[in-house]
């Protein structure tokens, strides 16, 4: 992988190139199989029109990037957010190509999104730029080639809405065969049970193994949490079932302290009336970005969006982990710091992998028209992440390197020795 030369500003896109080229250097990875890991398969972006509600039509970005199917379909999220683009998606691609390959689940790795502030439409438009987008997309997803699941904004509801439209467009005969062609959908309408909290479930799986590693007790142990989505609220909520105190919560609106604890489940019974964010919670004093921090706590949890741990805040950190909840919160300086501090770090594609690791769950169960109990997908999720875990942990002992290398090196292992057997076509 190299980087544009005619670039100035550092995009997400030339974090992984340097994360990858750290942990390829490191193993000696194998020189035909970087070059093609460096480069994304395939890039589609797709404008399209949406009619909004008072009936001016409004054009849309989105993207789909695969970056890798040398394990099994391309899989991974759709993001509706303003700052979308090519570049994003790319990294979160490739990251996810990263991710399957860890935790062994037969899945490549893509991403998508549209450009655009989710806040700003009403409910009707978002299903109307949803329909047209997976319209759009047409064959270039499908539930043996590519399957998008939720990410930043998106959710269970409109996974409904881009199978019913997925398979609409599928003749009549084929379209029950289809229903796992996208994966976090609503449990009625073919989800898995324990989809929804599975990202979340998978960080706390992470944080238990770590503290058993060091002999360290949750109970009592403080936590600040960035991002009060799906991923940050449902770490937060599983964190209390340890007696963990959640002492700082940030969103979009803004971040909220308490020396004695917030309690998770109040604080989302508030942001549910609050249009879904935090900032004027009464039961915390409010806080700004740096003071969160600052906060001393045991355990950071990243949940939002990149490049939040920098050069320039990963100084401010006062904690023993950071588990990384989001996709790409650090980047290489934040890294290098956190490192030199003697942070531990739980890297974002082993710690927030419990989503991905669930579709698998969901497109297993559709695939045998199952419907497996929540014990049996936390169970199997559970063994999954311990593993990878363990995986993690062994390699990075074995080469003296730091987690996100070692998961790296893991990750990339698996994929050289999948393309050494195969070959290349023709
Ligand atoms: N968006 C999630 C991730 O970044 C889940 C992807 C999926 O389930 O395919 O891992």
């Amino acid at each position: 992988m190299t980087e544009e030369p005619s670039k100035t500003k550092t995009t997400v896109y030339d974090n992984v190139v340097k994360q990858f080229n750290k942990a390829a250097d490191l193993m000696g990875l194998d020189p035909d199989v970087r070059k093609i890991l460096a480069r994304t398969n395939n890039e589609i972006v797709v404008n399209f029109p949406v009619k909004m509600d008072d009936g001016r039509i409004e054009m849309f970005t989105g993207y789909r990037v695969q970056h890798n199917n040398a394990l099994g379909p391309y899989k991974g999220g759709l993001r509706y957010h303003p700052a979308v683009d090519i570049d994003e998606v790319r990294a979160l691609a490739t990251w996810m190509t990263w991710k399957g390959a860890l935790t062994n689940i037969p899945f490549g790795g893509a991403k998508g999104g549209i450009q655009f502030d989710p806040c700003e439409c009403t409910c009707s438009e978002m299903e109307r730029i949803t329909r047209r987008f997976t319209f759009a997309l047409g064959c270039n997803i499908g539930p043996e080639y590519d399957i998008p699941a939720p990410d930043v904004n998106t959710n269970a509801q409109i996974m409904a809405w881009i199978l019913d439209t997925y398979v609409s467009t599928q003749p009549p005969h084929e379209r029950q065969a289809n229903v796992h062609v996208v994966t976090g959908k609503p449990v009625e309408s073919g989800g898995s049970l324990g989809r929804d909290k599975a990202t979340g479930q998978g960080v706390v799986y992470t944080i238990e193994e770590w503290a058993k590693d060091k002999g360290f007790d949750l109970n009592g142990a403080t936590y600040t949490v960035q991002g009060f989505g799906n991923v940050g609220c449902w770490v937060a909520r599983l964190m209390k079932q340890h007696g963990s105190k959640l002492l700082a919560v940030e969103d979009a609106s803004g971040a909220v302290f308490n020396p004695d604890g917030i309690d998770p489940d109040d604080l989302l019974d508030y942001a549910r009336k609050n249009k879904g964010l935090i900032s004027g919670y009464p039961k915390a004093e409010p806080i700004n970005h740096r003071v969160l921090l600052e906060t001393k706590a045991d355990i950071f949890i990243p949940a939002a969006l990149e490049n939040q741990i920098t050069a320039k805040t990963a100084p401010l950190l006062n904690v023993k982990l950071v588990a990384e909840g989001a996709n790409g919160p650090t980047d290489p300086d934040g890294d290098a710091i956190l490192h030199k501090k003697g942070f531990d770090l739980i890297p974002d594609i082993l710690c927030n992998a419990g989503g991905v690791i669930v579709s698998y769950f969901e497109w297993l169960q559709n695939k045998r028209s199952e419907f497996w109990d929540l014990k049996e997908v936390d169970g199997k999720l559970h063994k999954k992440i311990v593993d990878a875990y363990e995986r993690v942990r062994n390699t990075a002992r074995k080469f003296s390197t730091d987690w996100r290398t070692a998961a790296y090196v893991v990750a990339l292992s698996r994929l050289e020795t999948v393309y050494k057997e195969r070959g290349i076509f023709p």
